[in-house]
């Protein structure tokens, strides 16, 4: 349109230009002035007409220029005459808005038509508000088109007033902003997981200082933004990461861009924890690394009870140790090493001597950290490779791997010996325990598992019966034992169907007494007449009576026989005041003691103090508060109480003490000695005047010597007992004894069949 105008302006100035020169040259000088006149005036208008041509094209140029920058940025114009209500849209307004302006016009119910319809009203109202003066927009809507694709634009425009106020152009611009709106949004959500994300993250740059953390990470590290920002993140390292891990980090970040693990991170406050951190590298499009990114969370809870998990399967709670299913898989892969390897392998079978009696005198508590310690030693005895495992109850396994020869076993075992020997001071109490410590040696002693610990047990009870803290190899005898004890607890059930057992009785004489034939009281003690064996001693049947549970049903029967046996006496006019029955840890156990003790009492007509019941030190001490109620009800009863094999256990003066016994047994060991070795004839002397000073009568056992007697006597000891005086004997023989002349002195030692 310009154009145009600026063609006409040509023409005229070529037609009035021309004329108006040759009507002022003709004028002033006639014809010739007036076609210099001409001339120059045509000159004029031909350089007027260059000049003219050239804006034209330099203002063509420029409005190219204008549409392909506005193409360039997506920025288009419109124009609104308000005056004349024209609008005009600039071509890049009207492909911003996908409107053909073939097809359609500017208006502005075409730019509302795409605009997205919520956001047509703030459009309609920004738009209003610039038409008052001071109300310039801008404002990002969305554009929604037919094929629901959308486009963020960005919508400015202001308005030109006359002085009067009144509105005269407004022009405005509409830019496409869609992909600079979707990059920033985007941000603004990488920005929000950022801010909000559970796990750690730490950006660095390409020299690995922080640049960045997020609020997890400070939560995590207990480090602020500013105590960690421009530091290397080895400022949160703790030193217990293998540093092989940061080797294998570096290299794999190197190499893939890209590392998954564990490190063990110090927390600001000093606690060492584990984090699972994923490490990725940033690059820039010239493959340098501009950025690392590391996000991490701390494990510890997940590792703790994973490990706690894997521990009470695979673990003994109390001592860490292997427990005992986890033995058993541990020994079975060692053992197919050992066959595959052609070596020997050790089992050790340990056992604490006397750990109930500490158990039950001090306290569980006391009893566990014991046993804490006893796994803490057992292990400074092994190497790492072997098996140190927690049996059960005070029962310990190690198993010694790659042994070169079966002798090496018993090193390692007299190590354990000395270890466990060694005083332990728990809670202000010095304890002292010692092993005993069976051995089975693959391949010799068993192939398999099963095996080689049956073995290794057998040894271990044979070590006990040795007498405590020492160490046995399991032996082709010991195997044979224990078979022999599988036979026996057979026969002893028979035995007691067929009445195979019967009662010998051991005299007990009142130190003054004139008469040593008839006694103040007897023992009854057990014999088992086996039809093939003979006669078997207590000492071969009462712990395998003990262990298969027929002790209950053996005591029973002791308790009454040796009841009608007094009650026979009596009835004949002979025999002792009193008859002593063994009572066993197991019965003095079951709440059935005390009524049967009545019973017995009852059917045979006794009076109370005619039964004696002795229980042995450490039966009373196994578990005291349970022993002293069933010692009380017992007492109530009426029947002598005594402790059996004193001298042997751990008894305390104060338990003692709390003990409701009238007899203490001091043991044969110290009898034996009495005369030659001090320090059993100090210990007699001291129990003697120890249980006197507690009111208590003490009765010496196995008084086989004059010299025994006499010192026995001389420290005021109330009963005697042993060979000397008489050996346990039939009912029978003691009876014909008695119903003699009553001869006085000495009674000749008889020979039992013993
Ligand atoms: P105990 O109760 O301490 O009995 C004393 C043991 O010493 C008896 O052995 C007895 O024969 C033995 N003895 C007595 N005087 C002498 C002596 O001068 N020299 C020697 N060397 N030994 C002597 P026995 O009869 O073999 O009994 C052994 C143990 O068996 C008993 O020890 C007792 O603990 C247990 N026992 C015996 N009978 C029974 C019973 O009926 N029930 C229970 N539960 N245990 C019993
Ligand atoms: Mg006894
Ligand atoms: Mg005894």
């Amino acid at each position: 349109m310009k154009l145009k105008r600026q063609n006409l302006f040509v023409v005229f100035l070529i037609v009035i230009l021309l004329p108006l020169g040759w009507l002022t040259g003709a004028v002033l000088h006639g014809w010739p002035g007036a076609a210099s006149m001409i001339v120059f005036s045509g000159i004029i208008a031909l350089l007027l007409y260059r000049r003219l041509r050239r804006d034209e094209a330099a203002q063509v140029e420029s409005l190219d220029d204008l549409r392909e920058v506005q193409r360039i940025a997506r920025l288009g114009n419109w124009r609104h005459d308000l005056c004349r209500n024209q609008l005009q849209w600039s071509e890049e307004m009207f492909r911003i808005l996908e409107v053909d302006p073939g097809q359609r016009p500017a208006s502005a119910r075409a730019y509302l038509a795409v605009t997205h319809p919520d956001d047509r009203e703030m459009l309609r109202a920004a738009y209003a508000q610039s038409l008052t003066p001071g109300h310039p927009y801008e404002i990002t809507h969305r554009l929604q088109f037919a094929d629901g694709r959308i486009k963020y634009v960005l919508s400015r425009g202001e308005t030109r007033f006359a002085d009067d106020g009144t509105p005269l152009v407004a022009r405005g611009t509409l830019q496409d902003v869609t992909e600079h709106h979707l990059a920033q949004e985007a941000l603004l959500l990488h920005g929000n997981i950022f801010q909000h994300s559970g796990e750690a993250i730490m950006i660095t740059d390409h020299d690995n200082r922080i640049i960045d953390i997020n609020p997890a990470f400070v939560r995590q590290t207990g480090y602020s933004r500013e105590q960690v920002v421009g530091e290397n993140p080895r400022m949160l390292a703790s030193g217990r990461t293998p540093p092989e891990t940061y080797a294998a980090l570096w290299t794999a970040l190197q190499n893939e861009g890209y590392w998954q693990g564990e490190l063990w991170d110090c927390h600001r406050n000093g606690r060492i924890y584990p984090k699972w951190t994923t490490i990725s590298v940033i690059r820039d499009k010239y493959g340098s690394i501009t950025h690392f990114i590391a996000s991490f969370n701390d494990i510890s809870e997940r590792k703790a009870t994973e490990e706690r998990i894997e521990r009470l399967a695979h673990h003994d709670s109390l001592t860490g140790l292997f427990n005992r299913y986890n033995l058993e898989i541990r020994l079975s892969q060692a053992l197919l090493t050992a066959r595959r390897e052609k070596h020997f392998l050790a089992v050790l079978f340990i056992d604490l001597d006397h750990f109930k009696v500490i158990n039950d005198t001090l306290g569980h508590a006391i009893g566990d950290q014991l046993l804490v310690e006893v796994a803490r030693r057992l292990q400074g005895c092994v190497r790492e490779s072997d098996i140190v495992a927690r049996q059960g109850g005070d029962e310990f396994v190690v198993v010694i791997n790659t042994l070169d020869s079966p002798a090496v076993a018993s090193l390692v075992a007299a190590k354990i010996l000395h270890a466990l020997s060694q005083p332990y001071d728990i809670s202000n109490n010095r304890l002292h325990t010692s092993p005993s410590i069976g051995i089975a040696i693959f391949p010799g002693d068993g192939e398999d598992a099963e095996t080689l610990m049956k073995n290794a047990d057998a040894a271990m009870y044979h070590a006990k019966g040795q007498g405590r803290n020492n160490l046995q190899y399991f032996t082709a005898e010991l195997n044979a034992a224990a078979s022999e004890r599988l036979l026996l607890e057979r026969e002893l059930r028979e035995a007691l169907k067929q009445n195979q057992l019967e009662l010998h009785y051991q005299p007990q004489f009142a130190a003054d007494a004139d008469d040593f034939v008839r006694p103040q009281a007897v023992e009854a003690l057990v014999r088992w007449r086996h039809p093939q064996r003979g006669l078997v001693p207590p000492g071969r049947f009462i712990p395998v009576a003990e262990e298969s549970g027929l002790i209950e049903a053996i005591g029973n029967w002791v308790l009454d026989e040796a009841g009608r046996q007094l009650a026979e006496w009596k009835r004949a006019g002979i025999g002792p005041r009193r008859v002593a029955v063994n009572i066993s840890v197991h019965q003095l156990r079951n709440g059935g003691l005390v009524e049967r003790v009545g019973n017995i009492l009852k059917n045979h007509h006794l009076a109370h103090d005619e039964l004696e019941l002795e229980i042995t030190e450490s039966a009373a001490m196994s578990n005291p508060a349970s022993a002293i109620e069933q010692l009380e009800a017992l007492r109530h009863l009426g029947v002598t109480l005594a402790i059996d094999d004193f001298g042997t256990g751990y008894s305390s003066l104060a338990y003692l003490k709390r003990l409701p016994i009238q007899i203490l047994k001091l043991d044969q060991t110290f009898v034996r000695d009495i005369e030659t070795d001090e320090n059993d004839a100090a210990i007699s002397a001291a129990t003697l005047a120890l249980a006197h000073s507690l009111g208590l009568k003490v009765v010496a056992e196995g008084i086989e010597t004059e010299g025994q007697s006499r010192f026995l006597r001389a420290h005021g000891c109330d009963l005697l007992q042993g060979y000397l005086y008489g050996r346990p004997e039939p009912a029978a023989t003691l009876a014909a004894r008695w119903h003699g002349d009553g001869r006085a002195g000495l009674a000749p030692p008889v020979q039992n069949q013993i």
